[in-house]
């Protein structure tokens, strides 16, 4: 058995790419976020609900505190000075009831089980691998892994989910004596984003995965048992593993990745002239062939986030006092005018006996701002659908997105149509 790392499912996605990742990423700390937070808060109403068999309304208006180690009811947390709080509000207890409908559709006759932690280790031979999976569900035949993400940003897919893989994995080493289990049905809930996404994968393709897995687990002890004399040759860029790495900004296979892709090959970046190789790269972009100009476009998402973390980089560090070669920070242009006090000198425009719409800008509210008073009850169903009536949405705009987007391409090209008359 291997041991050292902290295999953690959630980022399996790049230390499966990237093994060298594990060994870049160790000396960042982890951060927290409001974001993070709120999902943390969220996860504990949600299984708060399932455990006490209630509904999310049944909680509005409780606090939860998210702490260091977890979220707690605020009121059981009191002697903690200053946890992080959060309300439970309609709008989260509508996501959440959202999210324990669709789960408990799927119990019902069935086993439910909350917040397990699920074992991986011995599929993957490395110790000390685990998770918690938010839902279990056991079925004659199936198990099933639910996945809660409370997030507003990106909509996740249930298919070769390397996270839910993993859970999956621990869920038949957990449960295999119970059941005669023939599939892993893998399932993500994005409530926020009103995205649903579900996957099956037979034992035997999770056997398959595992044996990925091991590979990957394998390479990133022995790096750590040489203690990352050539980690280098472990690191693997690319835009699903780079993305939220917090490496990306300090990592030398990105960069070299990036400007490779942008100028062509090159010995040593602290020898290139980067201005001059861009400009020239710049002026031959229009002349490229049409497959080159694909493989440089699909580049485009991992170049600006490299841009994104070079740049927060540079800013924290001349932030906090260090010096970067060429750079340094000055006074930025001063913000737009405002008034220093409003009541002042919305007493000053009256004095002066300004008319009432040369003093205010009068606007009428948007739908969205009508949407959240029909949620306040202030606008009621019947006169709803009155407003709805009125809601109007303009096309979207052709947009450019990679071949595997869901949607169906636009024929934009005339010359299709005349060849489809002939035919
Ligand atoms: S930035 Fe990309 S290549 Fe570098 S360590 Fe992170 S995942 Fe690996």
């Amino acid at each position: 058995m291997t041991s050292h790392a902290k295999l953690s499912p959630s980022s399996a996605h790049r230390w499966m790419q990237c093994a060298g990742s594990m060994i870049l990423e160790k000396d960042f700390p982890d951060s927290s976020s409001e974001h993070a937070d709120e999902g943390t808060a969220a996860h504990f109403l949600a299984s708060e609900c399932l455990e006490q068999n209630k509904d999310a309304t049944d909680f509005l208006n409780q606090e939860i505190a998210v702490l260091p180690q977890g979220a707690a009811w605020a009121r059981d947390v009191w002697k903690i000075t200053n946890p992080t709080k959060f309300t439970v509000d309609l709008e989260m207890s509508e996501y959440i009831q959202i999210y324990l409908d669709a789960v408990r559709s799927q119990a019902t006759g069935n086993e439910l089980l909350v917040e397990q932690r699920v074992d991986f280790s011995s599929f993957i031979g490395a110790e000390n691998a685990f998770g918690t999976s938010d839902v279990i569900i056991l079925t004659d035949d199936e198990i099933q892994v639910h996945d809660l993400k409370y997030g507003r940003g990106v909509k996740v897919n249930a298919e070769d989910n390397e996270q839910l893989n993993l859970y999956a994995l621990g869920a038949l080493n957990n449960f295999e004596a119970f059941g005669d289990f023939k599939q892993v049905r893998q399932v993500i809930h994005q409530p926020r984003l009103n995205h649903y996404s579900e996957a099956v994968c037979s034992v035997e393709e999770l056997s398959v995965f595992a044996s990925h897995v091991r590979a990957s687990a394998n390479a990133i002890a022995s790096i750590q048992e040489y203690e990352a004399k050539d980690v280098n040759v472990y690191l693997n860029p690319g835009e699903k593993q780079c993305q939220w790495c917090k490496a990306k900004a300090t990592c030398p296979a990105l960069a070299k990745h990036v400007v490779e892709t942008v100028i062509g090959d090159f010995e040593d970046l602290d020898n290139v002239d980067l201005n001059a190789q861009i400009d020239v790269a710049t002026g031959e972009v229009t002349s490229l062939e049409n497959n080159r100009l694909g493989k440089l476009f699909a580049a485009v998402p991992l170049i600006e986030n490299w841009i994104k973390a070079l740049s927060g980089a540079v800013h924290n560090k001349l932030h906090a006092g260090e010096s970067v070669q060429g750079f340094k920070i000055v006074q930025g242009k001063q913000g737009n005018r405002a008034w220093s006090n409003d009541d002042e000198a919305e007493a000053l425009f009256k004095s002066m006996r300004l008319k009432t719409e040369e003093m205010y800008n009068l606007k009428v509210i948007s739908p969205t701002t009508a949407e959240k008073l029909k949620k306040e009850n202030v606008i009621g169903p019947r006169q709803w659908s009155k407003v709805e009536s009125l809601i109007t949405r303009a096309d979207g705009k052709p947009t450019v997105v990679p071949e595997s987007d869901k949607r169906p391409a636009l024929n934009l090209n005339p010359q299709n149509d005349f060849e489809n008359l002939d035919a």
